[in-house]
């Protein structure tokens, strides 16, 4: 028997609607050097109509692929829902990554437009010559000379023409309004590409329905708890896994947003906060260690936000009782660019042990409903959810990839895929109630004398030393135990680094044997562009030669 239910397809243009209606005086902030501009969703709805029609008025059809090359802010969210509301697919650039790899992410994705803010420009110019599908580079923000300039750039030979555009000129004089196309819920809607943590960046395709059913499932109260009466600092660039989706959660609950532009190191993010007053905020744990460290040297009140969701690398639990005693409650989220990203989001049960609480807040969380998952043993076998057993996480929904972009056979790919479930990488254990605990990555985890040892567990018990500010461990080769941990570790100004005692440190907190005899001092952990340890790079550096650990016998 079929339902009686009326099949309206779920669309980004009706998230757009109803926000921009329902929810039209509710503001978004956008920070900038010149000062903070506040843009209501009603004037958002406005002029992601007015985009429509002017990437319209430059022939850009259905399917085509528009590219941002933005901050966060306003103007970008108008691209978010302009683009795919017309039909085409919006494809928010990593302005982090290498040029060449930046390029290479617009050519595989086929790009026809790029909007771009005018202080990217330093970065994008030089590999306009790369971009072999653009046509059309649009610019917000930038004066006469500067677009006059890059109107006069010669294009190389065999490339299509660029046509240079003002975004503001672009806009003027379009219709308020734009009868939005019925579009197939399952068409692609926006593309993100993987960071390239652990390899080449892939692409993922996100359609109307994935980030509908994203912007539903993930808003509620066990997941980001977003609603009209909060304020959330969105952190999280929108070139990464679409800002984790807050940006259409927002229009679906009404949730102001902070959007921090290019104001991200840690003073001038404090003053985006104290200026603004979010209630609620999302980033990566880095952003909150480096913003800890300016609030406690200048006494910054940020108790005007309840609680951060943090997520997109392990949050040391050190970060978790340090936001606990400014009055900040930090919230752990997993996820990746496949899952949109939304998987886990930890909210303990109610009723517990102080300690038993301590202990779910810091697993990676509990399985948002319509994630389904199952840990996968190295033999193969299916592993239950007892708290216990580690294995390889796989899961499956619908806001999972099912495949990468321009590997439509699945060929290239097929290591990432397991019978229809999307293979992680990440390894951990899951509990009868559902919570995941991450115990580290497979390509990160230290295996030593056939036992493994978690690179993540040392890690975070390095950064609950008062001394230590970073440290990131990565398994090198030992000839008598195969592997064996390195430790690299950033100590705070105006101390001094003693590796015997961060050794004694560790013993009580993880097994004899499981503590490195390798440890350097290093001034920073790099990071990738997306704010997370490049544990790549210090496998590289250790491997010319450039770090040279000091060896601790006995
Ligand atoms: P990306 O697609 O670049 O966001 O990377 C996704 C990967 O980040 C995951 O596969 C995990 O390895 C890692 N990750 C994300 N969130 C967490 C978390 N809360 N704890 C540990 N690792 C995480």
């Amino acid at each position: 028997m079929r339902s009686t239910m009326q099949d309206v397809p779920l669309a980004i243009s009706q998230l757009l609607d109803h926000g921009s209606t329902v929810h039209g005086a509710q503001r978004v902030f956008s920070a900038s050097p010149s000062g903070i501009t506040e843009t209501t969703f009603a004037e958002i709805g406005a002029n992601a109509a007015r985009l429509a029609h002017a990437l319209a008025g430059l022939g850009i059809a259905p399917d085509d692929r528009v590219a941002t090359f933005m901050w966060n802010s306003a103007r970008h969210l108008e691209a978010y829902y302009g683009i795919p509301s017309m039909g085409c697919v919006v494809h928010p650039l990593n302005i982090r990554l290498p040029g060449d790899q930046i390029a290479y992410i617009a050519n595989h994705a086929g790009d026809r437009a790029v909007i771009a803010d005018a202080s990217l420009l330093p970065l994008l110019t030089p590999l306009l010559d790369q971009l072999a599908t653009v046509e059309h580079l649009i610019v917000d923000g930038a004066d006469e000379a500067t677009l006059a300039a890059l109107r006069e750039r010669p294009r190389p030979a065999g490339r299509p023409g660029l046509a240079v555009h003002d975004l503001d000129a672009l806009l003027a004089g379009r219709p308020a309004t734009y009868d939005w196309p019925e579009l197939d819920e399952r068409d692609a809607a926006a593309i993100c590409y993987t960071s390239g943590t652990t390899g080449e960046p892939k692409g993922v395709a996100y359609s109307h329905r994935s980030i509908y059913l994203h912007a539903l499932g993930t808003s509620v109260v066990d997941v980001l708890r977003m609603s009209a009466v909060d304020r959330l600092l969105c952190v999280v660039p929108q070139f990464h896994v679409l800002a984790w989706g807050v940006p259409y959660g927002a229009l679906l609950t009404g949730a102001e947003l902070v959007m921090p532009g290019s104001r991200l190191a840690p003073g001038p993010l404090a003053e985006v906060i104290t200026a603004t007053r979010p209630t609620k905020a999302v980033g990566v744990p880095t952003i909150w260690a480096g913003l800890l460290e300016y609030v406690q040297a200048n006494g910054t009140d940020i108790s005007c936000m309840t609680e951060a969701v943090v997520g997109g690398a392990a949050c040391p639990p050190a970060l978790f009782d340090a936001y606990d005693r400014l009055g900040v409650t930090l919230v752990h989220g997993w996820g990746m660019t496949e899952t949109s990203p939304m998987g886990t989001v930890s909210r303990p049960p109610a009723g517990l042990s102080a300690e038993e609480t301590r202990r779910y807040r810091l697993s990676q969380g509990r399985l948002a409903g319509p994630v389904q998952a199952r840990l996968i043993g190295p033999d193969g076998t299916r592993l239950p959810w007892d708290g216990t057993s580690a294995g390889e996480l796989e899961v499956r929904g619908p806001w999972i990839t099912g495949g990468y972009l321009g590997d439509e056979s699945g060929r290239e790919h097929a290591g990432s895929f397991h019978d229809g479930w999307l293979r992680t990488g990440d390894v951990g254990t899951i509990t009868p109630d559902g919570f995941l605990t991450l115990t580290d990555r497979s390509k990160d985890v230290i295996k030593s004398g056939g036992e493994w040892i978690s690179s993540v567990e040392l890690e975070n018990h390095l950064m609950s030393h008062p001394a230590v500010l970073e440290a990131a461990v990565i398994g090198v080769a030992d000839e008598r135990w195969g592997e064996r941990p390195l430790a690299c570790v950033v100590v705070r100004e105006g101390v001094t680094v003693d590796f015997a005692a961060l050794r004694d440190y560790l013993d009580g907190r993880v097994a004899r044997w499981q503590r490195p005899e390798r440890w350097v001092a290093i001034p920073e952990v790099p990071k990738t562009s997306v704010g997370k340890f490049d544990k790549k790079r210090l496998r590289a550096a250790y491997a010319n030669g450039e770090l040279k650990p000091r060896l601790l016998i006995g």
